[in-house]
Formats: structure tokens, C-alpha cells, sequence
């Protein structure tokens, strides 16, 4: 999850991380709620290594409702049942 998130974060920020369901992670209540926490946290590129355990723990408490999860040869997501 960490390495989704960092890539997210090195990204132009316009995609979801990869490891979420894109539909979900759309709605401002995340990706809102994870921009604010980010700047909040002073996260930056040149520190998000050492932010590691952070971000885990942040995604793992807010997150997770929304992490695709694999069933079968689809992911779904477990909060919109979206199914890719
Ligand atoms: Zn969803």
C-alpha cells in the first residue's frame, strides 16, 4: 500500500493509487481527507520514506475500507462493489 501511495504522490496526483477503487477514492471524502492529512503531516517527496509508517498506518485506518481486494480474476471493491 505504501508504495501505491508514493507513487501516487510522485505522480501529477489526477489518477487514484492502484491499490484503491478508483470510484470510491474519486469522492472528495478521500482523496480530500488524504491531500489535507498529507500537507497536514508536512509529507513531502524528499521525506516520504521516513513518513513510512505513517502512511501505513493512515491507509490502514481510512483506507482500507476502499482497497481492492481480489476475488477470483476480478478485484472488487469491498465498499461499492465495484468490479474490475
Ligand atoms: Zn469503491
Amino acid at each position: 500500500m505504501f508504495n501505491q501511495l508514493k507513487k501516487y504522490l510522485q505522480s501529477d496526483q489526477t489518477v487514484s493509487p492502484e491499490a484503491v477503487c478508483p470510484n470510491c477514492w474519486g469522492r472528495q471524502e478521500y482523496q480530500g481527507q488524504f491531500s489535507d492529512a498529507i500537507k497536514k503531516e508536512e509529507i513531502t517527496l524528499s521525506n516520504i520514506d521516513q513518513k513510512k509508517g505513517w502512511i501505513e498506518a493512515y491507509a490502514a485506518k481510512n483506507l482500507h475500507g476502499i482497497k481492492l481486494q481480489k476475488k477470483g480474476n476480478k478485484v472488487v471493491c469491498p465498499s461499492c462493489n465495484l468490479a474490475i
